[in-house]
């Protein structure tokens, strides 16, 4: 039995399509995620394309793992060739497994399908190996012991490419296998601080040492726009130690420490205080909206969010004052507490944002240049708080980056309450 933190697990992801940019190669992440709930973790990730580059690819992999997933290439045509170079490689025999061959006929049989020649290559099997059952398709997978063949030390897996084959398969028959091999028992466990407000070089002024100062803790940063990950793996104790370490200097920067967004938190800590949200919204798009929206249970905490593109749409529906937006331009503090305040009066909600910003690429001016933008957060009865953000960035990520320094304003007045 190996001990699960030095097993050396590798993918070697197949498909052409994966190299060409067609498809997102998304089984490398989806691996990391459900290995290390096993604690396991992944040692390398390789793609190649379908057909012979698999060879030098797992003959390398042989020398160095304890454990190979490869994924694609198991099908009927000429290009699917992952179970016969893994037998030349291992010096092992092909032969049709019996059982393998009757789930094939039955898969056919079942939707009527005649099944052709190509498909006989399907069941077969290196020989020792044990074959991997396939209730969602065709490709049965493979699973070749360590030392079968006397000459590899390494475990290998081979399993079919589409994702609602390969998922089931790995549940039901990889995962077992490899608690067996590595002994698992969960001994680390991971933990996500999402911050936002701060940047990793906040970090590195004391706290990254005192991170790596915490006996038997790992830290990473993981940078998103308007947010920062800060991933803490260990023992419960070094969480402990970590979660504390940091807190202590960056509490109310904190979103969450269970990987919850920060609209989620806001849907939740609207409906704890029993409060209603409404947007107002010009360059973002409806974007806040949008977000807030994506959190089930978002209907019984969001009343209203308006999309006030046009300066007419700000006066028409928000009664904002098109004096004041000839005088002080549609992106200025007063429109922006205008737009806030009067999605507040229509829809009769407790909280309204308001944004108003220059996009660009053109629209800016030396007094506003691109990626300026004004939010408001207004409060009945409690009065209105604006302030001026620049995100000179893309269209994309300036609305983006607009949208959580509006949400977060939004976090941190709900906190206040
Ligand atoms: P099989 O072993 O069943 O023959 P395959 O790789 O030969 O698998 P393909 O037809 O190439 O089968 O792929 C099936 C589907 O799975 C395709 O939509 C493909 O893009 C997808 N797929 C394969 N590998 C990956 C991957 N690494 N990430 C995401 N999607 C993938
Ligand atoms: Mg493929």
């Amino acid at each position: 039995m190996l001990h699960s933190g030095h097993v050396r697990i590798e993918i070697i992801n197949t498909g052409t399509e994966l190299l060409l940019g067609n498809t997102l190669n998304t089984h490398g992440a989806w691996f990391g995620r459900e290995l290390f709930k096993l604690g396991l973790r992944i040692s390398r990730q390789t793609t190649v394309p379908d057909g012979d580059a698999i060879r030098d690819s797992l003959a390398e992999t042989l020398q160095r793992a304890d454990a190979v997933i490869v994924t694609g290439g198991l099908g009927p045509t000429s290009d699917d060739l992952t179970r016969e170079i893994t037998a030349e490689v291992l010096g092992l025999d092909l032969i049709t497994d019996e059982a393998a061959l009757r789930s094939l006929e039955n898969f056919f049989a079942l939707r009527g399908k005649p099944m052709v020649d190509a498909n006989l290559k399907q069941a077969l099997c290196p020989v020792g190996a044990d074959i991997l059952p396939n209730p969602n398709g065709t490709a049965p997978g493979i699973y070749v012991p360590p030392q079968l063949n006397r000459k590899s030390n390494c475990a290998v897996f081979l399993l079919p490419g589409p994702p609602r084959e390969l998922y089931p398969m790995y549940h039901q028959e990889v995962a077992p296998r490899l608690r067996a091999l590595a002994g698992v028992e969960a001994a680390h466990e991971a933990l996500v601080l999402k911050f936002t407000g701060i940047g990793e070089s906040d970090f590195h002024d004391g706290i990254d040492a005192k991170l790596a100062a915490v006996p038997g803790l790992e830290h990473g940063y993981c940078a998103h726009i308007g947010e920062l990950d800060l991933r803490l793996i260990g023992n419960r104790q070094a969480l402990e130690k970590g979660r504390e370490v940091t807190l202590d200097r960056f509490e109310p920067f904190l979103i969450s420490d269970d990987e919850s967004s920060l609209e989620k938190i806001i849907v939740s800590l609207l409906a704890k205080r029993r409060l209603k949200l409404a947007t107002a919204e010009s360059c973002t798009g409806g974007l806040i909206a949008n977000r807030i929206t994506d959190v089930p249970g978002s209907s019984e905490v969001f009343t209203h969010g308006f999309v006030t593109y046009a300066n007419a749409a700000k006066s028409d529906l928000l009664g904002v004052s098109p004096s004041d937006i000839e005088t002080q331009g549609a992106v200025s503090e007063t429109v922006a507490r205008q737009m806030a305040e009067g999605a507040l009066r229509v829809s009769g909600a407790d909280i309204a944002i308001g944004v108003t910003g220059i996009a660009g690429p053109s629209g800016g001016s030396d007094e506003k240049p691109v990626g300026t933008a004004w939010i408001a957060v207004a409060l009945q009865n409690e009065g209105t708080e604006s302030f001026k953000v620049f995100h000179p960035r893309n269209r994309k990520d300036f609305k983006l980056s607009v949208s959580q320094s509006a949400l977060e304003a939004v976090r941190r007045k709900l906190k206040e309450l």
